[in-house]
């Protein structure tokens, strides 16, 4: 009898593929396990078996595996399930699922590009005669492809081979390697807390007149706390006292001065002493977490909703807990991981080992590290820590999910396919293991909300920051009555700047939030209104200052600044809006004393460079951090106390249904940066529209009317989370195939749809990378089958492809998510 296999190989088509395996073969393969395969012509692929079975194809002969990559299943049923369902749901192939899903040491194949791993120490006996030929080869040629090893080795087989490579560290793949950033720590110096008070500061300086070095430095150090009420860095200290790190380091064996670091000590850095790791909750936390539990209990994904501060990470450290005493896994996933060192070495400080972190970024050997560990359900890997491909684990009894900030729209992927939106795509894995499910976040999604008040999910809530502290108190400044009264200097209001004054002199730190990067958006011609636009996209360029140049932000495309107008030569140019360069560089100006730090994709591009600017915030070498809504995402600073938003019309008029929820969003998360301590944080808010309903709500913390509001134009406009919708987008260079392309689709939509399908239309930017964009919009009814829906879209789509001059229009699905 003839026996075969079906693969699902990582390539973005529809069809799973038939391959035949022999007698013994067949005996040993399980689903789950992978195989390499050849495809095409030359080409080699590695794929994931789903079944094992004894039914010949049909229409073609079904070609022979070239081997067998593992003993065990790599995958779990579970996850095929999954992915499946990812498939089906966002309208993608399983291949691309896959691709995405695995790491890629997991998936080599005849296009993968190898480098000799330069970090690793090797010994050349350790390696085979074949292992050493490929060795040997990348000595001579830094990069090298699957199939270049293939002739090199004289096998078509090579997968083996680079397998072993890649365990002994030998190789490494090319792509992105993200490591770990260690934050360099700034030793502080204070006085011992016997020393503290005057009168023992003079009975300690009479005991140190036979030291006079010594008595020196504590001088120093008083005055120098005297005019400053920042801490104290060791290295500050030793020019202040005119000393040297001998005799600090003796004071401090004394017991007179303590040495302390900020990051780590962040805990009792007001001088509450308690170091002890495990938190108790208080009463409002208590109640959250038996609320959470109850619905638990009746088997509900539950929603926490907890204001900035709340403590919602100590009621997770809680369920975590009881999680891990069943032995049961807990995935918590976070919008961006590079985003959140804080929060991982708190919970590490918790449970240490146990947890791993895992993130597309991080290099291939720890990936696949994290993959077995988890694949095994080791203690090492027990708690999962990640963005969104963390819920592509090979989870075995997933016990616990967790969805941390669970409304930002990092969530969702959008490029490549498949373009899932990671909190739903994790509520149905965690459904698939029956585990628990929260998500928690201080200004939940309206489609979170909205089912909890539907019954559909469990909810609690916690109203008050941890330990009494007070919301932050918001102000909204009119900046067209101060600009009307010229009152401004610069972008910065007579309120604001009054703030801010008062903030550096208490040695307090500042939040500045502008929500675009660049100097200026764009640059403008006073003669004739010229604005300089991208060549490969319709978007007017980006001023940016540093560099002189002027930036495409969707392509990258960059030229040098024109010294005259490129259309009438006239050289008043000026620039129109503004960007978070441009309001450094006013703070600068404002505050010379003040150290100043910006926070945008410009200025964290480089490897750690965002870890670095958030240390040295925290550490409180910078008084004033300027940034894009990068500042929102659950960072916790201690010593901020005044956060500005330098103008908040432009988020309110962003040309999207979700822009005023995403508005009230963003606005409350920056907002709650400020005052996380015992003083009352405040928060200034520049805008034209102080009347704007949302603001209003931000400041008054009415989410509840927010929601309504939203909901009853969500079901005006039949949108989201009222009703589904589904956006294609066709995308082609030639501007009249695809307008006849999106014409040909939308009206076969039409005929089946009727008038829920509205477009195509163009987007507001119609052409990025010299492709042509246009947007059909699909909006369903709930009570209406989905699935059966997108079959029908996808039977469209198989006619629309049959037809060669459409042949070459790209056709991208993003459902729910737009
Ligand atoms: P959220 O995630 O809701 O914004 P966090 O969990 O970050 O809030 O808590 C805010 C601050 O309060 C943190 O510094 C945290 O250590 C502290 N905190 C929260 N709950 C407790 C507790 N039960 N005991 C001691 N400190 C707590
Ligand atoms: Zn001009
Ligand atoms: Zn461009």
């Amino acid at each position: 009898m003839a026996h075969f296999i079906n693969l699902v190989l990582p390539i973005p088509l529809e069809r799973h593929f038939t391959y035949s395996v022999s007698a013994p073969e067949a005996k040993l393969l399980q689903p789950g396990m992978r195989v390499s395969v050849p495809f095409g012509k030359s080409k080699i692929y590695t794929g994931i078996v789903l079944s094992v079975h004894t039914t010949a194809p049909e229409v073609y002969e079904a070609k022979e595996i070239h081997q067998i990559l593992d003993d065990t299943p790599i995958v779990t049923q579970i996850q095929l399930k999954h992915w499946q369902w990812i498939a089906d749901y966002y309208m993608c192939t399983l291949g691309e699922v896959v691709r995405s899903a695995l790491p890629g040491a997991f998936l080599l194949e005849s296009e993968t590009l190898v480098l000799r791993n330069r970090d690793a120490e090797i010994d050349e006996q350790d390696l085979k005669d074949d292992e050493f030929l490929v060795f040997e080869a990348l000595q001579h040629q830094s990069v090298l492809k699957v199939h270049e090893v293939a002739a090199i080795v004289d096998r078509k087989n090579v997968l083996p081979i680079l397998n072993r490579l890649l365990a002994k560290n030998v190789i490494k793949l090319k792509e992105e390697v993200f490591e770990q950033y260690k934050p360099k720590l700034v030793k502080y110096v204070r006085l011992g807390i016997a020393h503290s008070s005057d009168e023992a500061l003079e009975t300690l300086l009479e005991s140190l007149t036979r030291a006079p070095k010594q008595s020196q430095v504590v001088l120093a150090l008083f005055q120098l706390q005297a005019t400053s009420k920042k801490p104290i860095s060791t290295s500050e200290l030793e020019q202040a006292g005119n000393s040297s790190k001998a005799v600090i380091k003796a004071l401090v064996d004394k017991g007179i001065l303590e040495e302390y670091s900020i990051r780590v000590d962040r805990v009792d850095f007001d001088g509450t002493r308690d170091v002890s790791a495990v938190k108790e909750l208080n009463s409002y936390q208590e109640q959250a977490l038996n609320d959470i539990k109850t619905a638990f209990d009746a088997d509900k994904v539950t929603l926490l909703k907890g204001v900035t501060s709340s403590g919602k990470t100590e009621v997770y450290v809680k369920l975590i807990e009881e999680c891990l005493a069943l032995k049961k896994q807990v995935l918590y996933l976070l919008p961006e991981i590079a985003l959140t060192t804080q929060l991982i070495s708190r919970l590490q400080e918790y449970f240490g080992e146990k947890i791993a972190i895992y993130h597309s970024k991080y290099n291939v050997q720890e990936r696949v590290e994290v993959w077995n560990n988890v694949l095994l359900a080791k203690n090492k890997a027990q708690i999962v820590i990640g963005a969104r491909s963390a819920m592509f684990l090979p989870f075995s009894d997933l016990g616990l999910l967790l969805v941390d900030e669970e409304h930002e729209s990092s969530f969702k992927q959008f490029d490549p396919a498949p373009r899932y939106h990671a909190r739903d795509a994790a509520i149905v894995l965690g459904s698939m293991h029956t585990s628990k499910i929260l998500l928690g976040s201080a200004t939940p999604s309206i489609e979170s909300y909205h089912n909890v008040k539907m019954g559909k999910y469990g909810y609690a809530e916690i109203t008050r920051r941890y330990g009494n502290v007070l919301m932050p108190d918001m102000e909204l400044v009119d900046i067209k009555e101060a600009q009307r009264k010229k009152r401004m200097k610069g972008h910065f209001s007579e309120r604001l700047l009054e703030e801010m004054t008062e903030a550096l002199e208490a040695g307090e730190q500042i939040i500045l939030f502008q929500n675009r990067r660049g100097y200026a958006p764009v640059l403008e011609c006073l003669t004739c209104g010229h604005t300089p636009q991208c060549p490969n996209c319709d978007v007017s360029l980006t001023y940016h200052q540093f560099r002189k140049q002027l930036r495409c932000h969707y392509c990258g495309h960059h030229s040098a600044l024109p010294e005259s107008c490129l259309a009438c030569g006239s050289p008043d140019l000026d620039t129109k809006g503004f960007g978070t360069q441009q309001i450094e560089q006013e703070v600068i100006k404002l505050f010379p004393e003040a150290k100043v730090d910006r926070m945008d994709l410009d200025t964290t591009r480089g490897k750690h460079a965002y870890e670095k600017i958030i240390t040295r915030f925290e550490q409180q070498q910078l008084d004033i951090l300027v940034g894009t809504q990068m500042l929102t995402k659950g960072l916790d600073f201690r010593n901020v106390s005044l956060v500005g938003v330098m103008n908040a019309d432009a988020l309110l008029n962003f040309p999207d249904y979700r822009a005023h929820e995403r508005s009230f969003q963003l606005l409350t998360q920056v907002a709650g940066r400020a005052g996380r301590t015992k003083k009352r944080g405040k928060v200034i808010i520049q805008t034209y529209n102080p009347y704007h309903q949302i603001l209003k709500q931000v400041t008054t913390g009415e989410y509840d009317n927010m929601f309504e509001e939203q909901i009853y134009e969500r079901e005006q406009f039949k949108y989201p989370p009222v009703n589904r919708i589904i956006k294609i987008t066709f995308k082609h260079k030639n501007y009249n195939v695809l307008n006849e392309a999106a014409d040909w689709f939308s009206s076969a939509l039409k005929t089946n749809f009727g008038g829920n399908v509205l477009g195509p239309e163009y987007p507001p930017v119609a052409r990025i990378r010299n492709q042509y964009l246009k947007h059909v919009l699909v909006k369903m009814d709930k009570k209406e089958s989905a699935a059966r829906k997108k079959q029908h879209i996808k039977r469209i789509e198989k006619s629309f492809n049959a037809i060669s001059m459409y042949r070459s229009v790209r056709v991208v699905y993003n459902v729910d998510h737009i």
